[in-house]
């Protein structure tokens, strides 16, 4: 089958052919690709900063956001039949250990990561499990939602425990809406009656987020003024959340400034370092917050909601062969929404 590998580290990837997987195991499960994401984090990968936490040999077969068909199954799945459509949760996880358990698969003891170090879904078949597949509704088509397997999870997973603690009349600032942001904001909207503030430094980002529903937009630029014009739509107390799908250039220690008094700052996005003098912690209780991808719950929660037409995904399409094409436009900017090769 055709794949395509990372060969070497600052290096650009290559078309190859590689034996198609195979059943070794009951649980196992191989699906047909459909359509595979993107990622950023792919172009990370290629710069080599994943090499030493992946510990991934090369060459292998990147692409983490994976949706298909079910082409072959170990005796012992059940549940789901050759020919259904499916999105997979990004890692292949265990099911014994204690996170695992805990229905917390991103922490499970014993996972891989498809994509990241093993083979992933830039390919005509990925092998998982069936802990890992979710069955789409009919009117879901896998190349509509293949990359919210981890791009919309992360903004769901993020959004989701936020949303958990606000109230209708609590605010929620947004800073990002890009690819992830943008899910975020049809989240909330979709899940929460707080009030949506959403700040990008893109004007179109902006008028997308106000048609996906973000009550007020605030354009972000370098001086970090957007403080001043998000905290008095807060009445000047500032927003119960903060969802950072940026946490570059600055965009932490200001945002931090429009959380009120025992807010919870969610970080996503990554890049830059957090530095708040510990007596501003203790003394405002607030509290800073991680979110690493999400559960096999969270994504079943995110497919109820993009079936009932409540998140919808932006995306371009390009072949399996045109990967490069893919990798460039990305690097570039120049991808509207999310981009996905279809094999
Ligand atoms: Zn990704
Ligand atoms: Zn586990």
């Amino acid at each position: 089958m055709k794949v395509v590998r990372v060969v070497e580290y600052h290096q650009n990837l290559q078309l190859d052919e590689a034996p198609e997987p195979k059943i070794t195991s009951p649980l196992d499960v191989i699906v047909k690709i459909g359509a595979a994401g993107v990622c950023r984090t792919d172009i990370h990968i290629l710069e080599g900063q994943w090499a030493d936490k992946s510990g991934v040999k090369l060459p292998y077969t990147i692409g983490h956001e994976n949706a298909g068909w079910v082409h072959a199954k170990g005796d012992a799945v059940t549940g789901i039949e050759v020919g259904d459509a499916v999105i997979l949760h990004p890692l292949v996880t265990c099911g014994f250990c204690r996170a695992c358990r805990f229905g917390d698969d991103v922490h499970c003891e014993n996972s891989t990561f498809p994509g990241i170090n093993v083979d992933g879904g830039y390919a005509e078949y990925l092998k998982t499990t069936a802990r890992s597949v979710i069955k789409l509704d009919p009117k879901l088509k896998p190349a509509d939602v293949a990359a919210l397997a981890d791009a919309g999870l992360t903004a769901y997973h993020a959004a989701m425990k936020a949303a958990k603690l606000l109230r209708p009349s609590e605010f929620c600032v947004i800073i990002g809406a890009g690819g992830l942001g943008h899910i975020g904001i049809q989240v909330m909207k979709a899940i929460s009656g707080a009030t949506l503030i959403v700040i990008d430094r893109n004007t179109a980002a902006l008028d997308l987020a106000k048609q996906l529903g973000a009550d007020h937009i605030v354009q972000a630029d370098d001086s970090g003024s957007f403080v001043e014009k998000v905290l008095p739509l807060t009445q000047n107390k500032g927003a119960e959340a903060v969802l950072d799908f940026v946490a570059e250039s600055g965009a932490t220690a200001t945002g931090i400034k429009m959380l009120r008094r025992a807010g919870n700052y969610y970080v996503v996005g990554y890049g830059e370092n957090i530095n708040i003098p510990t007596i501003d912690m203790i003394s405002t209780e607030i509290n800073i917050i991680g979110n690493l991808v999400g559960s096999y719950n969270d994504l079943v929660e995110l497919m109820a909601l993009a079936e009932q037409g409540k998140v919808k995904l932006h995306t371009t399409e390009y072949k399996l062969e045109d990967f490069q094409r893919a990798i460039d436009d990305l690097s570039n900017g120049k991808v509207r929404g999310r981009a996905i090769l279809v094999p």
